[in-house]
């Protein structure tokens, strides 16, 4: 696995997170399904995790390679926006900009625009907006313009009715791996027991969840998505829908 580094690293698909380990929860499934398919993925986190309760930035980064390892994505890095406190600038877009230029990903997921946590709900817009940016010749010029030709939106912690599920039956015990990756959030420990819930929980959690969303679509486990665009379709009979 490639981790940072500014050299051109091309991909099919790549997922921005607000966090280090938001990724492996709301769309981890997928991106060990797409790469099985044989497509290129790869993570952008936000920021370092200076914030959090547990643990310190070192520790969540070295975690954050070995989650990345585990989801079989090809390149993951963290650019250095404030933990807790993420703002959609002109800044913030170039920082994310750059590396669209870098990865040229077709594909790009975001989390939903609609979240408990702030930095989740305004990485939408802020992913969105670098998107657009990224395909604009004069914006950066020493670069070149790439613009995604699809984002689609990671709906799990969302009230929201996705658009399409992903089903990720076969990785989702490799899913939950990537996520106790993060030892020094989800071990079971003293610092912050009474905030976070213990380790058992949140497998049960984490299953419960994709069991949810599977059963929408007919599946055993599976991964919400909003697409925002409106689908065009030239064959009736080729519309991927679950059997009656
Ligand atoms: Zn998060």
């Amino acid at each position: 696995m490639k981790v940072s580094g500014s050299e051109p690293f091309p991909v099919d698909i790549l997922a921005i997170a607000a966090h280090r380990d938001d990724v492996e929860q709301t769309c981890g499934g997928t991106l060990l399904r797409m790469a099985a398919r044989g497509l290129r993925t790869a993570i952008l986190d936000l920021t370092r995790g200076e914030a959090g309760t547990r643990g310190t930035a070192e520790n969540r980064a070295r975690e954050a390679d070995e989650a990345a390892r585990l989801l079989g994505v090809g390149w993951r890095h963290a650019l250095d926006l404030p933990d807790g406190a993420i703002e959609n600038t002109f800044e913030n877009r170039l920082k994310i900009v750059r590396v669209l230029r870098q990865l040229r990903p077709r594909v790009v997921i975001l989390p939903y625009g609609q979240a408990r946590h702030p930095d989740h709900a305004i990485v939408a817009p802020l992913g969105y907006e670098a998107c657009f940016l990224s395909g604009l010749a004069k914006i950066e010029p020493q670069t070149k313009p790439h613009r995604p030709f699809k984002i689609v939106y990671a709906s799990l912690y969302a009230d929201v009715r996705p658009s399409f599920i992903v089903d990720i039956t076969n990785f989702i015990d490799q899913r939950h791996l990537s996520l106790m990756a993060y030892r020094s959030q989800y071990a079971n420990q003293a610092a912050g027991s009474a905030l976070f819930v213990p380790e058992e929980e949140i497998r049960e959690r984490a299953f419960a969840e994709a069991r949810h969303y599977g059963l929408l679509a007919g599946v055993k486990y599976g991964e919400p998505f909003v697409q925002k665009e409106v689908g065009l379709v030239d064959d009736l009979t080729l519309i991927p829908v679950q059997s009656l």
